[in-house]
């Protein structure tokens, strides 16, 4: 899978590419990064990417010839099919897992940062395929939001995590959060690991950690409930804990008007 970065700040995602999970899905050759240098598609000779907003008033615009030059010069570069181009914006569809899990099936995202007051509205009419926010505050540029997109897509690709299925049981990949995780030593500060835990039961251990996780789900995040659906025995199982009867209140609830 290919990532293209454009920036103009291209130093700021030196070392998160560098290190860990991404250093070593980039050097087995499972993504491939380019960090595209914005002002080397700037058509004058101080490499201006931006300028003041027609209509006055604060900040500045990043200009619109720069970055369609810079998306250009990535789209289809490498003979792929055409790449989905990515504006990160505070204005865009809120980033989730979701969307995590549908960006791995591409094959080449042009990911382009913002800065300053944003993009002309003219490049994002022309140009880009799908807005993306992080959340609603506003950073003040794309590029840590483009990172968040790297790293949770990358984790996403085949063989990328070293143990294969431990994606699927990451928390949001049901509507549940994941259950809580113990290690060594076995009390902490008075604070035992549960049983079922050191029981060596594989069957045991699974039963605990889905009723850990729905509880926790429960307590933290019941809008996630809403949506979540049940296998027969996990019905069951909830049931004889006593926790169906809460998920169900969680679910029957419908909206009032
Ligand atoms: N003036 C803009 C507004 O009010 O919508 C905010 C511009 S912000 C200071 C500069 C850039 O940071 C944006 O163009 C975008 O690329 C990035 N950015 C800021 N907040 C973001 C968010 N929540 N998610 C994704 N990108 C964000």
């Amino acid at each position: 899978m290919i990532f293209d970065i454009v920036t103009i700040f291209p130093d700021l995602l030196d070392s998160p590419l560098n290190e860990g999970i991404l250093r070593r899905a980039r050097l087995k050759g499972q993504i491939t990064t380019n960090i595209i240098n914005l002002r080397d598609f700037a058509d004058d000779p101080q490499t201006m990417t931006d300028d003041r907003p027609f209509g006055g008033g604060e900040g500045m615009v990043m200009k619109p010839e720069p970055l369609a030059r810079a998306v250009k010069s990535q789209q289809n570069a490498d003979g792929s099919t055409q790449a989905k181009v990515i504006l990160l914006s505070p204005q865009g569809r809120s980033y989730n897992q979701k969307i995590a899990g549908e960006l791995a099936g591409e094959q080449h995202l042009i990911l382009v940062c913002g800065r300053y007051e944003g993009v002309d509205e003219r490049f994002r009419a022309g140009y880009v395929h799908d807005e993306l926010s992080l959340g609603d505050y506003i950073l003040t540029g794309g590029e840590l939001a483009a990172m968040v997109i790297v790293d949770s897509v990358t984790r996403l690709l085949p063989g990328v995590l070293g143990c294969s299925d431990s994606a699927d049981k990451d928390t949001f990949s049901r509507n549940l959060l994941k259950h809580p995780q113990y290690t060594r030593p076995r009390v902490f500060e008075d604070q035992a690991v549960p049983e079922e835990l050191l029981s060596g039961n594989h069957e045991q251990i699974e039963t605990y950690r889905f009723l850990a996780s729905v509880q926790r789900t429960l307590d933290r995040r019941p809008d996630l409930l809403k949506i979540e659906s049940f296998s027969p025995s996990e019905i069951k199982l909830l049931r004889k804990h006593g926790l169906y009867e809460k998920v169900q209140m969680i679910q029957d609830v419908t909206p009032k008007r």
